[in-house]
């Protein structure tokens, strides 16, 4: 099982399973919810993350048009996941869970994305991880 939580401490999670997926994003949604110059996450069965705490919503159609909440600690306002939703915010389908977040890097250093999305919006002078799928827009998701 591997564990992490948010920059303070209020939001933990557990999370167990293999991911789908796993890939950088170089969106300007991603920039602006990590407030870095891409994000790394893990596409996930919902039913494999348990959190503790009560992280806050925010609802945005991605990108990609993907409808999604995506959840933040109240507090420090960490990144935490992203959940599908439909019309009626139902959550649907996969987790996009952050990778930042959790304790252990060497679950990282294991773990390289096996994509990049949105690469066309890549910073310039930031190579393609070798190996990686390039995709140069978003991707629908599961
Ligand atoms: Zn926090
Ligand atoms: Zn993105």
């Amino acid at each position: 099982m591997a564990v992490g939580g948010c920059f303070c401490g209020n939001i933990r999670i557990e999370y167990t399973g293999q991911p789908i997926a796993s890939a950088l994003c170089h969106c300007d949604g991603c920039r602006k919810i990590t407030g870095a110059l891409y994000s790394y996450s893990l596409v996930i069965n919902p039913d494999d993350l348990k959190v503790t705490g009560s992280p806050k919503a925010v609802a945005k159609v991605s990108d990609a048009g993907n409808r999604l909440n995506n959840f933040f600690c109240p507090e420090c306002g960490t990144p935490i996941y992203g959940h599908k939703v439909d019309s009626a915010n139902n959550p649907i389908g996969v987790v996009i869970l952050r990778a930042g977040i959790f304790d252990n890097p060497e679950l990282l250093n294991k773990r390289k994305p096996v994509a990049e999305i949105y690469t066309k919006q890549r910073v310039s002078w930031l190579s393609p991880i070798e190996g990686a799928d390039q995709y140069p827009e978003g991707l629908a998701l599961p």
